[in-house]
């Protein structure tokens, strides 16, 4: 089973396309990469097999400590085999280090560390900039009840609390992630990718970016930097 499937939408960074089975997706990760509402676009080359790898190692560590995922089996380098979710149009956030535009947006200082970690949502909606919403924005505009909210800050939760020392084993600081949910059989499970794209992740013992902040401000060593990323992980 590969990719050559009819293809079901294509987001910046992934294809989704049919599978054998109507309740499943296969998920293809490109190259392509972008930053700032899509205003920045580029390459990043080999990308696509790092997310998919490292998404592959953080979903099956995830389901270990039994926080459900709709991951089910990695297909080739580019593909995985996913549950079809219907996605909570939401971007959860997960912060337990200042940095990006929690740093613009408040005043605060990058690199402070933030206990307990804090979580924000976003309303996925790329025509307004994905912007910051609280719960109640959420009901007002019917994306989620509170009862779905507090699920997902709790899983947002129990991730972090997972993936946090999962990174510092492997030298490196879990600065803030985001992540989406979606639906299957009426239960809320965690969807999409955890991969340097989507995660801000901080060397230990330099302190310099590994993730997609080398391609947003132009760092360079982009490459370089998820390639040992992959090696930390999967290695
Ligand atoms: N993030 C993401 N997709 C988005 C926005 C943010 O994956 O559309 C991730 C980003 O990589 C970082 C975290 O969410 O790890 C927090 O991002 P932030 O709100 O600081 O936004 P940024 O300044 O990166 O746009």
């Amino acid at each position: 089973m590969d990719a050559t499937g009819l293809m079901l939408y294509e987001g910046k960074a992934k294809k989704i396309f049919a599978a054998a089975r109507p309740d499943q997706v296969i998920q293809y990760f490109k190259d392509d990469a972008t930053a700032f509402n899509a205003e920045k676009r580029g390459t990043i080359v080999g990308k696509g097999v790092v997310n998919n790898m490292v998404s592959e190692r953080l979903f099956m560590l995830l389901d270990e400590k039994g926080i459900p995922t709709h991951f089910l089996e990695r297909l080739s380098d580019r593909e995985m085999l996913t549950k079809k979710v219907t996605i909570v149009p939401v971007e959860v956030v997960v912060r337990n280090v200042v940095a990006g535009s929690l740093a613009k947006r408040l005043g605060l200082q990058a690199g402070e560390a933030i206990e307990p970690a804090i979580v924000e949502f976003y309303y996925k909606n790329d025509a307004l900039g994905d912007p910051l919403v609280n719960d109640d924005h959420l009901r007002l505009m019917k994306v989620a009840t509170p009862g779905v909210l507090r699920e997902l800050r709790e899983q947002a939760h129990k991730i972090n609390a997972v993936l946090k020392p999962f990174f510092v084993e492997r030298k490196m600081q879990l600065v803030d992630f985001k992540l989406e949910f979606g639906v299957f059989h009426n239960k809320l499970i965690l969807a999409d990718e955890i991969s340097p794209d989507t995660c801000r992740l901080w060397d230990m013992a330099t302190g310099e970016s590994m993730d997609k902040d080398r391609f947003r401000k132009d760092m360079g060593k982009i490459e370089e930097a998820y390639q040992e990323v992959l090696k930390r992980v999967c290695g």
